[in-house]
C-alpha cells in the first residue's frame, strides 16, 4: 500500500482557467507559464490542459528541452535567458526563445557567432527592479539586439510589481505602463505586459502577449478568491488519518506541546508533514476537511504527520480521507492560515509526493 498522500490534477480545470485568461484578453496571444515543474502540477500533466495556449514560458532548460521532445511545437521562452554563453548552444538546437533582460546576455548573445536565427524578449524595467533594462538604457539595447543578422523577432517586455493594488504608494500598474509605452515608442515588435491580476484585474492593459501563471492553477493572485474570478482549483492535494487518539482535558499534542485540549476530543493524525510541502508555520485553527467536513489543524506541523481535531467529524476512523487543499479546500485559504501565498504552497510539493492526473 503507498502511503495516501497524492496530488491530483485535475485537467479539466487548467483547461477550463487558461479558458479564462484568454477571455479576459481576447485579443492576445497567451504564454501559459509552467516555471517550477509547473507551479508544482507536474510539467507533463500541466501541458495536457494547456494544448489551447500560444506558447509556454519557465525558467529551467531541462523543462524546456522536455517539451520539445515531447513534441511541443509552438513558443518556448525561457523567462531569465541564458545563464552562461554555452546555453546559446541548447536555445538553438531545440528553437527556444530567450529573455534578454541585461548587457551581460546581449554581449553573450553577440559574442557567440549565432548561424541560425532567434526570437528575443528584450525585457525592461519600469520599477519592479528586478530584472530589465532601465527605460532610458532600453532603446540601446534594442539596436544593439537589432544590428545582430541572427536575431529574427524581439518582443517587448516588462513586468508589474503591483498588478493586484491599484493605488499602492510608491509603485501602480499604470505608473509602470506609461514608462513602458514612452520608452518603446515607436519601436516595432510585440509587447509582452500582463502577468495573472494583470489580465484578471487590468485588462485593458493586455498587450499581444498575457503571460499568466498562478490564475492557470485556480490561484488567486490578489484580495479576491479564486472562485470569485471564475478559476477552478487544479491541484487537490489529499491524504488519509493513518492514527486517532483519544485526548482528555489538559493533554497537550504534538511537538512542543503547543495544543492543550480543554475538553476530551479525539485528535486524528494525517500523512502529510512539511517534508511533503505542508507549511510548517500553519497554526492550529488551519482549515482542514476530514471526510468532507471541515475542521482544524491542531499543535505543530512536523516533518511527516500534522494532527487535526475530529470534534466535528466524530465518524472518522483510520483511512477517512482529508484534503489538505483543492477541490473542497481553496489553497489560498490555507496559505493566508500559514501566512503564505498559494503560490508557495504549489511551488512546495515535494518529489516524494505521488502526482496523478485526471
Ligand atoms: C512567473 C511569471 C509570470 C506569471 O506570474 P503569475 O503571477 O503567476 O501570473 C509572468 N511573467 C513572468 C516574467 C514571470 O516570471
Amino acid at each position: 500500500m503507498p502511503r495516501p498522500l497524492v496530488a491530483t490534477i485535475d485537467v479539466a480545470a487548467l483547461r477550463a482557467n487558461l479558458a479564462v485568461a484568454k477571455k479576459c484578453a481576447p485579443n492576445s496571444k497567451v504564454l501559459a507559464v509552467v516555471k517550477a515543474n509547473a507551479y508544482g502540477h507536474g510539467l507533463m500533466h500541466a501541458i495536457r490542459g494547456f494544448a489551447a495556449a500560444d506558447g509556454l514560458g519557465l525558467i529551467e532548460f531541462d523543462g524546456a528541452v522536455q517539451l520539445r521532445e515531447t513534441g511541443w511545437q509552438k513558443p518556448i521562452l525561457l523567462l531569465e535567458g541564458v545563464f552562461e554563453p554555452a546555453d546559446l548552444a541548447t536555445v538553438i538546437e531545440y528553437r527556444l526563445e530567450v529573455v534578454v533582460h541585461c548587457i551581460e546576455q546581449v554581449e553573450m548573445i553577440e559574442q557567440a557567432g549565432i548561424a541560425s536565427a532567434i526570437d528575443v524578449h528584450l525585457k525592461m524595467n519600469t520599477g519592479m527592479n528586478r530584472l530589465g533594462f532601465k527605460p532610458e538604457a532600453f532603446r540601446a539595447a534594442y539596436v544593439r539586439m537589432r544590428a545582430l543578422g541572427f536575431i529574427r523577432n524581439i518582443t517587448l517586455m516588462t513586468h508589474f510589481a503591483n498588478a493586484d493594488n491599484a493605488t499602492h504608494a510608491a509603485l501602480t500598474l499604470s505608473e509602470q505602463v506609461r514608462r513602458f509605452n514612452s520608452a518603446t515608442e515607436g519601436l516595432p515588435g510585440l509587447r509582452s505586459l500582463s502577468n495573472s491580476a494583470a489580465d484578471l484585474l487590468h485588462p485593458e492593459v493586455a498587450a499581444d502577449w498575457v503571460r499568466p501563471g498562478i490564475m492557470l492553477y485556480g490561484g488567486s493572485p490578489g484580495d479576491k478568491s479564486a472562485a470569485e474570478f471564475g478559476l477552478l482549483p487544479a491541484m487537490t492535494l489529499a491524504s488519509a488519518i493513518i492514527g486517532i487518539q483519544d485526548v482528555s482535558a489538559g493533554d497537550a499534542v504534538g511537538y512542543g506541546s503547543l495544543f492543550v485540549a480543554d475538553k476530551a476530543m479525539k485528535i486524528g493524525v494525517v500523512a502529510c508533514g512539511y517534508a511533503d510541502g505542508y507549511p510548517r508555520h500553519a497554526p492550529t485553527g488551519t482549515p482542514i476537511v476530514v471526510d468532507g467536513v471541515r475542521t482544524r489543524l491542531v499543535g505543530r506541523v512536523s516533518m511527516d504527520m500534522i494532527m487535526v481535531d475530529l470534534t466535528p467529524v466524530p465518524h472518522a476512523r483510520v483511512g477517512s480521507a482529508v484534503t489538505l487543499w483543492g477541490a473542497d479546500l481553496p489553497i489560498d485559504e490555507v496559505a493566508h492560515a500559514a501566512g503564505t501565498i498559494g503560490y508557495e504552497l504549489m511551488c512546495g510539493l515535494a518529489q516524494r509526493v505521488r502526482i496523478t492526473a485526471q
